[in-house]
């Protein structure tokens, strides 16, 4: 932090002592910095990076499994989702997962990221029916077997993205996964009212998100969430929601990764006409965040901040999340991920290091790996002595 000038960015941080988390009120006053302090924020926020990762950008080399795209809520920012019958509804076969994780496991991928609708059997009778055939009650159960199919019969290892889970799902999830995760989003819960992003969401409840993000940390399981930014949250949402997953972590130590995704709009969505974040409310988010939380791993996509995304790490981040050199990002397919060269060389532009990680970040693999079983026999296998992926980028 530099020294000097006393600017409203270093009276809000001196005012918390920088050794100790950031608080509440000093937060939102950064958050809604003027232009001309926020390089001060944000090289505030990249030595408080330096100093927990120095040096170091991660990333995971994954496959995108689209498990199932059929989902009881209807967001009002999603492509993704599909009701029974939408052209592209779609569930995978035991043998496309198989297919995918191979292809990617050629390619050097270590983590194999299942992303799906939350429980759609409970609306459409026709995901009952695909159930059925397939040979399992609930969605639910479909992965956690399609999880261990991936674990048994490649080197990939599973990070699922279910929606909500029950303590006893959680349990049976973290059999077969060394990590999962949950986007809390936002804790503002006027954003499920009549017009709002998630007017017809359900499971976007705040106090159902948060439930099942205590309950993954009361059992110990690394786990990752984060924000989605730019859906009709205010600033000090924002800062709530930071906060939030800040107090989980105090309390159980499992948050492995915050995410900070930004909104991105398409002409297909609900939400077709909503404004964008600008750069700069992505820049003070990532810097917030850091700032509230400096021993978190903080992520942000990179394809959602293309063309300038090397823009990122000057904000705290020290990880690109996943990334594929195969599958789409189903959820933005609009905006394909960077080459894996680039993305080392934009990185390396700034100074940094690219390291390829595991689904399961190094902090917490030694506890998964410790364990008796095949995930743990996986997870050794799959990890170098630095707990970093074997195989290197
Ligand atoms: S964002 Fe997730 S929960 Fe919301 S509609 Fe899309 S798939 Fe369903």
């Amino acid at each position: 932090m530099a020294t000097g000038i006393t600017t409203g960015v270093e009276a809000a941080v001196k005012h918390d002592d920088l050794a100790q988390p950031l608080s509440r009120e000093a937060a939102c006053r950064l958050i809604r910095c003027p232009d001309e302090h926020l390089p001060e924020l944000l090289s505030a926020a990249v030595e408080a990076k330096e100093r927990f990762k120095p040096r170091v950008i991660t990333y995971s080399r994954k496959v995108f499994l689209p498990l199932t795209n059929l989902c009881r809520d209807y967001c009002g920012y999603c492509i993704f989702r599909r009701d029974p019958g939408q052209p592209g509804a779609h569930t995978m076969t035991s043998e496309e997962v198989l297919e995918v994780a191979r292809a990617g496991e050629k390619m050097g991928c270590t983590e194999a990221l299942f992303s799906l609708g939350d429980k759609p059997e409970l609306m459409f009778p026709e995901m009952r029916e695909t159930l059925r055939r397939l040979g399992y009650n609930s969605t639910l159960q479909y992965l956690e077997a399609m999880c261990e199919l991936v674990l048994r019969q490649t080197t990939l290892l599973p990070h699922p993205n279910p929606g909500l889970l029950s303590a006893e799902w959680i349990a049976r999830m973290a059999a077969v996964s060394p990590s999962m995760g949950l986007m809390l989003e936002t804790t503002n819960a006027r954003l499920l009212a009549a017009g709002a992003a998630h007017d017809n969401a359900p499971d976007k409840l705040p106090s159902k998100r948060l439930r099942t993000i205590e309950e993954a940390g009361k059992q110990r399981v690394p786990f990752t969430t984060g924000l989605l930014i730019g859906i009709g949250e205010t600033a000090e949402d924002r800062v709530d929601s930071l906060l939030a997953i800040r107090e989980l972590h105090e309390r159980y130590g499992h948050i492995q990764e915050v995410i900070i995704q930004n909104f991105r709009v398409k002409p297909e969505i609900p939400m077709h006409d909503w404004p964008e974040p600008t750069q700069g409310d992505v820049l003070r988010t990532i810097a917030v965040a850091r700032l509230l939380m400096p021993e978190v791993n903080l992520q942000a996509p990179p394809n959602l901040s293309a063309p300038s995304y090397e823009d990122l790490l000057d904000a705290g981040i020290n990880d690109w999340g996943g990334v594929s050199p195969l599958t789409p990002d189903f959820i933005n397919p609009e905006r394909p991920w960077p080459h894996l060269d680039e993305l080392q060389r934009r990185t390396e532009s700034k100074g940094f290091i690219l390291r390829q990680r595991l689904p399961v970040y190094p902090e917490f693999l030694p506890a998964v790996a410790s364990r008796p079983g095949l995930l743990a026999d996986r997870v050794r296998a799959a990890s170098d002595p630095h707990c970093y992926a074997r195989r290197a980028a």
